[in-house]
């Protein structure tokens, strides 16, 4: 009756794996990518991201080498090198998914889908009917309206852009924002952080965002809060900016990472009877399904948690749910993520005020530490890592970090904040010694 059993909508990692999975379970599946397949993480997200990350920690390297014995000799950046190299390994993993895909017998539609209705979509030039349609479009960058914002970049073209900016402003508070100017910090750009508020990162604990604001400025970054900007004009020198406050810069690029909003604009989906929240989020029920039958939503598109691994297993879930006769709900307590700031953050369930306000007592533990890389050739850096107990159970409810490898710490300590563990089993743990994760069984006083 239906030309599909699925129609996916998007294929980044939440439609990818909902479509792979819906095929392997016997269903014949399409998926429709208007840009490239991999979406915002492969393409122009996580991974180009971390690439840069990498690329603008050997400054910091090539300075720490002298106090272990190293001489190296003069270092130059080139910008174009790391962009092509980039370019090509992204190029390589758009292959793997392509692939991924075609060898899961989904078929692939380029171009951009649009609901025409319940079980129609219309999409490069031709018509295709689906029992079920599923809605995996993601987000995109917002940019306030202000004079001369055409001047000014997102994310997204900061992974192309021809020159390399010796100065830059970043605007904005979140991930994306204190990702960015670490970056271009490290590479070696005179960079400017502006946020609206007086501490970045809202919504992780305190102590890291207080800890962060003090390892920014001291590898160089200038941050300046409470004020947002006014207008951007174009001249010979530059961009010249000026904010709120009055004050005025001319930077060689202007970077906005001031959110994103889901991408439903134009899709049809209110006409087919799906019901979007004020910011245009598809609203779906535990279970992702929307207000219309048979057209669900996974990922960025449905505002719950904006993060690749959350979007995979909802799609996944979505799969075994509808086509495997096997209801699975998308858990989204106890949520581990990363920020790849420098240094970077990781954290994993509530942070002390939220926890403070969830369980009443509860007891805090922390250690302020020194990493030992960092002794040899005296750089002041410290690392900072918190445990938060519930105080009648003893149930560990927070795990936070900021310091070097803090993500690849704090993977392993989510199984454990994830299983309920206690304070007792972290004591009981032997230390792997010496390492800095080994401060996470180590935290014996608590902090009054
Ligand atoms: P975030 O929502 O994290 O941060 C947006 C920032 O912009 C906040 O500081 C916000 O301030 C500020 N802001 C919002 N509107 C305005 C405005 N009109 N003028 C000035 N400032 C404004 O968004 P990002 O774009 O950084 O990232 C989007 C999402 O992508 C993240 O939430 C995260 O889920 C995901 N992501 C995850 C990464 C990772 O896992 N490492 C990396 C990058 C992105 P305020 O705090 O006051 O609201």
């Amino acid at each position: 009756m239906y030309d599909y059993d699925l129609f996916v909508i998007g294929a980044g990692s939440g439609g990818v794996r909902a479509g792979r999975i819906t095929a392997s379970l016997g269903a014949r599946v399409a998926v429709a990518e208007e840009y490239r397949v991999g979406g915002t993480c492969v393409i122009r997200g996580c991974v180009p991201k971390k690439l840069l990350v990498y690329a603008s920690h050997f400054s910091e390297e090539f300075e720490d080498a002298a106090g272990f014995g190293w001489q190296v000799g003069e270092s130059k950046f080139d910008w174009k090198t790391l962009i092509a190299n980039k370019d090509r390994e992204i190029d390589r993993l758009n292959g793997l998914y392509i692939s991924t895909l075609k060898n899961a017998g989904v078929e692939t539609f380029e171009g951009r889908a649009v609901l025409k209705d319940p079980h129609t979509v219309e999409v490069a030039g031709q018509t295709v009917t689906a029992r079920y349609i599923l809605i995996a479009t993601g987000g995109w960058p917002n940019m306030p309206d202000i004079p001369g914002i055409e001047h000014a970049i997102t994310s997204n073209e900061a992974f192309h852009l021809e020159e390399f900016p010796k100065r830059v402003m970043v605007l904005g508070g979140g991930y994306v924002a204190v990702e960015f100017a670490g970056i271009f910090n490290g590479l070696g750009s005179e960079t400017t952080l502006v946020y609206r508020k007086d501490k970045v990162l809202r919504g992780f604990d305190d102590d890291i965002r207080g800890r962060l604001d003090i390892e920014m400025r001291r590898k160089g970054v200038n941050i300046v809060y409470n004020t947002v900007v006014e207008k951007i004009e174009k001249q010979a020198d530059g961009l010249k900016v000026t904010l709120k406050n009055g004050e005025s810069c001319v930077v060689d690029q202007v970077m906005f990472a001031i959110g994103r909003s889901p991408s439903t604009k134009g899709l049809g989906l209110e006409e087919a009877g799906v019901k979007l929240s004020d910011n245009g989020a598809v609203i779906v029920d535990d279970y992702s399904r929307s207000s219309a039958d048979h057209i669900y939503a996974v990922g960025d598109v449905t505002d719950r948690i904006a993060l690749t691994p959350v979007a995979i297993k909802e799609g996944h879930a979505f799969a075994l749910t509808v086509f495997g006769g096997q209801p699975v709900s998308p858990q989204h307590d106890n949520v581990a993520s990363a920020v790849f700031s420098q240094p970077p953050i990781a954290t994993v369930g509530l942070t002390e005020t939220e926890a403070r306000e969830k369980y009443g007592e509860i007891d805090v533990y922390v250690s302020d530490f020194k990493p030992m890389k960092y002794t040899l050739p005296g750089r002041e850096e410290r690392a900072f890592a918190k445990l938060i107990a519930d105080r009648k159970t003893g149930r560990v409810i927070g795990a936070h970090m900021i310091g070097p490898d803090a993500p690849e710490i704090i993977q392993g300590i989510a199984i454990a904040v994830k299983a309920g563990l206690k304070k007792a089993d972290f004591d009981a743990t032997v230390a792997i010694h010496p390492s800095s994760a080994e401060e996470f069984v180590l935290m014996m006083n608590k902090r009054d």
